[in-house]
């Protein structure tokens, strides 16, 4: 396997958030997700989350799926975002460092393998999990135009995701 396949490719790769489900966490014995949350679950400019993010949560809650927000944004727009659907946090979590993930599933009482990784960029969010021993879900970024911040990361990704397209490692098509 390659160094770039190792780090970078995700291990499943889907539309949106909403793909994923309880039931589906629960038969690969998946415990906790940590997920990203400008891009992943709502736009990076959308200050709260919808009715359809919300029931998610409660869903994963329901099926006793612990969930905690990890993301490299600032206190205020995680907090405001996160108080309100009672899920903890981590924010200036330096992704795709992994000293946040190793707090998050500290604070959940959960092992890396337990644990589910959700974010929208390569370069942070899989490459992250990748290297710590998590299962890396990546979802298309729910707006398409970015803050100019991620636009570099954004340039490397599409290189890597045509690299792992044109090598049959990812079959599904945006
Ligand atoms: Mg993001």
């Amino acid at each position: 396997m390659s160094i770039l396949k190792k780090y970078l490719m995700p291990s499943k790769y889907v539309k949106n958030i909403f793909e994923i489900t309880p039931q589906e966490l629960e038969a690969q014995g998946v415990k906790a997700i940590i997920t990203d949350l400008d891009n992943t679950l709502v736009g990076w400019d959308v200050e709260l989350a919808t009715e359809e993010v919300v029931t998610w949560f409660n869903q994963m809650a329901e099926a006793g799926i612990k969930i905690t927000i990890v993301s490299n944004n600032n206190e205020t727009r995680v907090a405001t975002f996160a108080t309100p659907l009672e899920v903890d946090y981590i924010f200036n979590a330096r992704k795709p460092m992994g000293l946040a993930f190793k707090k998050a599933t500290k604070a959940m009482a959960v092992t890396p393998g337990e644990t589910v990784v959700i974010g929208d960029q390569m370069m942070t969010d899989v490459l992250a999990a990748n290297s710590n021993g998590f299962y890396s879900i990546m979802v298309v970024p729910v707006k398409s135009n970015d803050e100019w911040k991620t636009r570099v990361n954004r340039m490397m990704e599409r290189r890597f995701l045509a690299y792992f397209k044109r090598k049959g490692y990812i079959s599904w098509e945006e």
